[in-house]
């Protein structure tokens, strides 16, 4: 029975709900007084159910559809404005004892170099990161008990923020760990982490046990409820992900958004961010193989929608997506992008040799941070390093409830472009310098209160004659 309260798995993503929701919205795909009105409600920016999104993913009316992505981009700029937070993601170690099918680090692939990170070779891979500019990071690990227990990550965690190098500071670590006990997500949040990201993959429970044959992730309850787990050990930021190609995307698409209803429902809080990444090429995987996988428009329709059904949710691409995508993708939601990332484990410090390739997936964006940040400041948007909120205890609801007031704006938009002042001075080529500076000029006009701005405008002086680290 559907119950979005419930801590079972199997109730919160009821199957028989989510069919009912797709058989609901294939009905009601062309039922224009329907989708007018469930239009309408998401113009009050309060969200949708999972039920009202779907009809809308399923919407055949092409006036319509123009007006979804319209009001997605209208959210967009209303609670995020023209901003970007930048990440990259750090892989610790590929060592893991899952049979993941669509995944070149299962058990069973024995031609992949297996790799782990020493705690030197981490001040190696976080001083290279901390040079290009990153600031916020995703740590990525394998599960394997063995060689990557808790208290390597716990360890990792730790030198990673203790790495000062020049101007340099890793001020929020987000991890991507497999799903694992109360005792410890009290641990890592002891630890100072930001979010607790882990991919449902496919909420699809039959699917999702045939696509995790063995190992501890064929579990279907533990890992769908390793939220609720994580939020009972105290993280109150989690992130939300599917990986689409693998299962029907509608059902997908209600499965995520059923999960982000329960989280709100038990806890009072929904996901601070969900990620939509793709199936894609690596080492012994062939995506051509999963029949599921979704063209660009169904993909850009699905960033859309789920703009509109959770408005404060953050959402994330990697650099799996082309630039074209990725450019595509920024004007109907996204709010947080990788750059110049490496997908193997010690990618950053040096290239791996080609014998010893240790890649999880092909990335399809190569450039490096700074092309990055100029490509997006020259199409408007104010690339942001910001850290601020999880550094000022801002998370979970207090985030939340300053997010649904609007008073968030008043420090995301100084606060952007104060790290962003950062990074032109530290690690900005001179044509991205130069772009980037006349972009803050502009930008602080948008800072709408007159304190705020001034306080702004004193720091951005300071960080010109070498202070750092300042925020609201
Ligand atoms: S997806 Fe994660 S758990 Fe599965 S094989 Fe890859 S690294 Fe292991
Ligand atoms: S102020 Fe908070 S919400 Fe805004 S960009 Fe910074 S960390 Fe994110």
């Amino acid at each position: 029975m559907y119950n979005p309260k419930s801590h079972n798995a199997t109730e919160f993503i009821d199957h028989d709900e989510i069919l009912e929701t797709l058989a609901y919205a294939e009905a009601n795909k062309a039922n224009a007084e329907l989708i007018d009105s469930i239009l309408e409600k998401a113009e009050l920016r309060k969200g949708l159910t999972h039920r009202e999104a779907s009809v809308l993913l399923a919407c055949e009316l092409p006036d319509r559809t123009e007006r979804m992505y319209r009001l997605a981009e209208q959210i967009k700029k209303d609670f995020y404005g023209s901003r970007i937070v930048m990440f990259a993601p750090l892989y610790l170690s590929n060592y893991c004892v899952n049979g993941c099918v669509y995944c070149p680090y299962h058990y069973q692939n024995k031609h992949i170099a297996r790799k782990k990170l020493s705690q030197e070779d981490i001040v190696r891979e976080v001083t290279a990161l901390q040079d290009m500019g990153h600031k916020r990071l995703a740590l990525e690990a394998g599960e394997d008990p063995v060689n990557n227990p808790i208290e390597y990550i716990l360890e990792s965690i730790k030198t990673i923020y203790s790495i000062k190098h020049k101007n340099g500071a890793i001020r929020r670590v987000n991890v991507n760990i497999a799903a694992t006990t109360v005792e410890n997500y009290r641990k890592l949040r002891d630890a100072g982490i930001g979010t607790y990201i882990l991919f449902q993959e496919t909420y699809h429970k039959e699917s999702y046990e045939k696509l995790h044959p063995t190992g501890p992730k064929h579990n279907y309850c533990y890992h769908t409820e390793a939220m609720d787990r994580a939020m009972q050990g105290g993280i109150d930021d989690v992130g939300l992900g599917v990986l689409f190609g693998l299962e029907l995307y509608r059902y997908e698409f209600a499965g995520l958004l059923m999960h982000a209803e329960h989280l709100e429902a038990a806890y009072g809080v929904g996901p601070h961010t969900i990620s939509v990444p793709r199936i894609k090429r690596a080492d012994d995987i062939d995506p051509n193989v999963f029949d599921n996988g979704i063209d660009d428009d169904t993909f850009a329709k699905i960033v859309a929608c789920i703009r509109i059904a959770v408005p404060y949710t953050g959402m994330i691409i990697s650099t799996r997506e082309s630039k074209s995508v990725r450019e595509r993708l920024l004007h109907l939601g996204i709010s947080q992008i990788s750059g110049a990332s490496k997908t193997s484990v010690g990618g950053y410090a040096e290239d791996e040799p080609e014998d010893e390739k240790s890649e999880q997936f092909d990335v399809s964006d190569n450039r490096t941070l700074d092309e990055v940040v100029r490509w997006l400041m020259e199409q408007g948007y104010i690339p942001s390093f910001c850290t601020a909120c999880y550094r000022e205890g801002r998370t979970g609801d207090r985030f939340m409830s300053l997010c649904k007031s609007g008073q968030i704006q008043n420090c995301c938009q100084p606060n952007a472009l104060m790290t962003l002042k950062e990074y032109l001075m530290d690690y900005a080529s001179p044509k991205t310098r130069e772009v980037g500076e006349r972009l803050i000029e502009e930008e602080m006009k948008n800072v709408a209160s007159d304190k705020v701005r001034a306080i702004a405008e004193d720091r951005l002086v300071k960080i010109e004659n070498g202070e750092r680290d300042f925020r609201f």
